[in-house]
């Protein structure tokens, strides 16, 4: 019987992830990263059948040549897989007001991720960038997009909606869009069977919680509300993110203390967070340690995360009114018994009790609820955003498998 393969990328403007994913059962063939574009210093490294290689790319590489070493080197020769392929599946951070669902990527389409790169400039123009380097790879295989806002699309005006003057709305979409989407959706269908409902009867609180950490009210199987933003520096503390913020503060640092713009989004984006409060790392792994060593500072980090991540899950309680379960996710979610235990004592007002056994033994890639009987329930689910975009990928192709 044939596989459906469908090679997801996620490009970035200076690295490129991808893997081959079984559309069918989420296995996953290979994946690997390919990093350092545009420098002399380009690489990329793999793994297959639980054997790791690495290998240097020729200097100043990017997309063309990452994307040409995976098909002829890795895909090819190494793997020999030229055929039971389906599409190429990318990950879009950012999909506006106009993709509201995955979609196969024509000529129109892929002007369209361009013409989003104004609320994304970081990711948009590299995927735009990826897509063309796999069309050129990949003439006989469709490209799918699968959107990181698509699913938020949901949300209700009154959530999505800044209370800024109206017009900006209307003439420059700025608005909430959410991001994690992909994420948000697989674990909502997981939580569904564990918990034996409908999806569309199925009310959750998903927390995302990964370098870049989110989390979203999902109300019968549809998103209600989400805390990243315009972009994904809105919500959460993240691992270099400041998350919520007085905009103010903005103008402090500019017209009092000296920063330029590009000064303050530096900030914002690459000195805040876990690392600019603990001042060690980026790394939650790295500000446990230093949370077990007594470092006042990675303890206030954590309280900081676990705070913020509470409250915003207690405020979620009113678009929800009722919640099934919340959620755990991503590379905190899934592996800090801290964290949760910390943020449900927090959530006590709710009734959540954490069962200590089931919530340390839900670390690396254990799924399960963590809470005792009779408590209200959260879980833990490993997501898989890669297998909903060969998901996603293969079931708008074709079912017929092509050759690469
Ligand atoms: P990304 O947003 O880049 O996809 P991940 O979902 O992989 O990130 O999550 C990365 C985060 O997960 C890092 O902060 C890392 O330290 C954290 N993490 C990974 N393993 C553990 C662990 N065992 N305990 C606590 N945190 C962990």
């Amino acid at each position: 019987m044939n596989n459906k393969l469908v090679l997801v990328l996620n490009c970035g403007s200076s690295s490129l992830k991808f893997a081959v994913i079984n559309a069918d059962n989420g296995g996953e063939i290979m994946s690997g990263l390919a990093e350092c574009f545009n420098l002399p210093e380009a690489r990329i490294k793999w793994k297959m059948a639980g054997t790791k290689k690495s290998t240097s790319l020729p200097p100043y590489s990017a997309h063309s040549a990452a994307i040409s070493f995976i098909v002829e080197e890795i895909i090819k020769k190494e793997a020999g897989l030229t055929e039971q392929f389906v599409a190429v599946g990318h990950r879009i951070v950012h999909g506006g007001e106009r993709f509201t669902e995955s979609v196969i990527i024509d000529d129109h389409v892929l002007e369209g991720i361009e013409q989003c790169s104004s609320l994304a400039p970081l990711h948009n123009p590299a995927h735009a960038l990826g897509i063309r380097a796999a069309q050129v790879a990949f003439p006989a295989l469709p490209q799918v997009a699968v959107f990181d806002t698509a699913f938020h699309q949901t949300m209700p005006a009154k959530a999505f909606m800044y209370a800024l003057p109206y017009h900006l709305y209307k003439e420059y979409s700025i608005r909430r869009y959410g991001m994690h989407g992909t994420s948000n959706l697989f674990v909502t269908h997981e939580a569904a069977k564990i918990l034996n409902k409908p999806v569309d009867d199925l009310n959750v609180i998903c927390a995302h919680l990964g370098n870049g950490a989110s989390v979203t009210a999902i109300k019968k199987g549809q998103s209600v509300d989400t805390s990243m933003g315009l972009t994904p520096l809105d919500g959460l503390v993240m691992g270099t993110r400041c998350g919520d913020l007085d905009p103010s503060i903005i103008e402090y640092l500019i017209t009092r203390l000296g920063y330029s713009i590009e000064g303050v989004m530096e900030i914002l984006q690459k000195q805040s967070g876990l690392l600019g409060i603990s001042g060690i790392s980026s790394d939650f792994r790295e500000i446990i340690a230093g949370y077990e060593q007594g470092s006042k500072r990675a303890t206030l980090a954590i309280d900081m995360f676990i705070y913020r991540l509470a409250k915003y899950i207690a405020s979620y309680a009113v678009p929800l009114g009722h919640i099934d379960a919340i959620i755990f996710t991503g590379g905190i979610g899934e592996n800090s018994p801290l964290v949760r235990s910390k943020v449900l004592e927090l959530l006590t007002i709710f009734g959540y009790q954490v069962d200590g056994e089931k919530n340390k033994a839900a670390i690396l890639g254990n799924q399960g609820i963590i809470t005792i009987a009779g408590s209200p329930i959260a879980m833990v689910i490993p997501t898989n955003e890669e297998w909903v975009i060969a998901q996603d990928s293969a079931k708008l192709v074709s079912n017929q498998s092509l050759s690469l």
